[in-house]
């Protein structure tokens, strides 16, 4: 890039730890380094839940000034949270009403019934309500990958799923989320949604951001803040984007340095 970043903005599964699992100390260790030099956003469909036993239990070596530059976008933005006096705070919460709720809930439930995908051996609840979104995961919230990617492997079940729930609440928006999860929102909530909030909530504009994500191609949810005209760089799995970090922190260092000179 001819521009060094002042912002940094990361998917989360897939692309800074592997997919529900906690950070790598690695990681953990480029992520404080980062936050010396530049602002940093993890943005994900995720709720806050995640974003704690994923990355904030796992971030030991960043300090509170450290964390003050960090900005986390849980369910694509919907909901903001800041280190403030030592803690995570929830700055807003846009909330689905309760009929909006209701009528999503029953939706993906009637649809998925329907349809022979109402699975009766889950691991975990197969409806969840995260305030800002409600998702359908077919096999549970906590269910082992190799499960997952048997249930589904073509994706058709989760697209026909989608789209018979999408018929049903057409004032909502339905999205394939992971790889047997369908997510509910208020139309026009994706990454990039997240984004151009966030621009305005730190003060910096698009152009001075950097996003890195796994799903950048068409189909995947970081491909919206493509379509947003951020400068994206894609990555297949943390490993990746360690290697990427390990390479741009020298550089936002000496960046700083020569500016500073
Ligand atoms: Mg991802």
């Amino acid at each position: 890039m001819t521009t060094t970043p002042r912002l940094v903005a990361f998917d989360l599964d897939d692309t800074l730890a592997a997919s529900k699992s906690a950070l790598d100390p690695r990681m953990a260790g480029l992520l404080a380094e980062l936050l010396d030099e530049v602002e940093v956003c993890v943005i994900s469909g995720g709720q806050i839940a995640q974003f704690r036993m994923q990355l904030l239990d796992n971030l030991t070596t960043a300090n509170d000034a450290a964390l003050a530059r960090l900005h986390l976008m849980p369910t694509c933005g919907t909901q903001y949270y800041r280190h403030v006096d030592g803690d995570w705070a929830q700055i807003y919460n846009e909330r689905l009403t309760d009929d909006e709720k209701a009528r999503a809930l029953a939706a993906v439930e009637g649809a998925a019934r329907e349809l022979g995908y109402w699975e009766s051996d889950t691991w975990g609840p197969i409806l969840e309500d995260r305030d800002s979104q409600i998702t359908f995961s077919a096999l549970g919230q906590a269910a082992p990958v190799a499960a997952k990617m048997a249930w589904d492997p073509s994706g058709d079940k989760k697209n026909t799923l989608r789209e018979a729930v999408q018929a049903l609440v057409p004032d909502l928006e339905v999205r394939s989320g992971g790889s047997t999860s369908v997510d509910i929102t208020r139309k026009g909530i994706d990454k990039a949604y997240g984004m151009t909030k966030l621009a305005a909530l730190a003060g910096i504009p698009l152009d001075d951001m950097l996003f890195v994500g796994d799903r950048l191609d068409e189909n995947g949810n970081d491909y919206p803040v493509k379509v947003l005209g951020v400068e994206c760089v894609a990555v297949e799995g943390w490993e990746d984007t360690a290697a990427f970090l390990t390479k741009l922190i020298p550089e936002l260092r000496a960046a700083a340095s020569a500016a500073s000179a």
